[in-house]
């Protein structure tokens, strides 16, 4: 998934459960597993510094407009975030501390895979078996009209939780 697909059922998980700072991080930490067992469809493919073949030189300005596209990615997630649980008509603030590390917590673990991907560490490269482990092996990244037709339902079922 994306990450403001990741971002935005973290913070509509967040809300119900009315989470604090550290369940906010759980919550959002176990909902990226949860839902990269579903097959899905991302860009990080589309990304050089991503998908670079081994040997392959990965130029500066690409790695910097990676960042910024992920930067994007993660920005929308948080303004969504913000307009579905932070700036909700009931929930105003309520829980907005919980909403944000559950934000962050589900952003996490596609960094330590990033991490993972660059830095021989055996942690790391622990973490990102178990990431594989759980991660859908059937990809949509063939289509993407369908791929991100499914997460707008997604981000749209999230966002109505809050309503019940
Ligand atoms: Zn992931």
């Amino acid at each position: 998934m994306v990450l403001a697909v990741h971002g935005v059922v973290a913070g509509a998980l967040a809300t119900v459960a009315r989470a604090n700072p550290v369940t906010g991080f759980f919550i959002g930490f176990l909902s990226h597993f949860l839902l990269d067992a579903f097959p899905h469809w991302d860009y990080f493919h589309l990304l050089p510094s991503f998908s670079k073949q081994e040997g392959q030189k990965v130029r500066h300005l690409q790695f910097v407009r990676d960042i910024f596209w992920i930067c994007c990615d993660i920005g929308l997630g948080v303004l969504l975030s913000l307009l579905f649980f932070v700036f909700h008509r009931d929930l105003g603030g309520v829980v907005t501390k919980g909403v944000f590390w559950a934000i962050i917590g589900s952003i996490v673990p596609d960094v330590l895979q990033y991490l993972a991907m660059k830095l021989p560490w055996k942690p790391l490269t622990l973490f990102r078996r178990l990431h594989d482990y759980f991660h859908s092996k059937t990809k949509l990244n063939g289509a993407a009209a369908f791929g991100i037709g499914i997460q707008v339902v997604v981000v749209i079922l999230a966002a109505s939780l809050t309503f019940f």
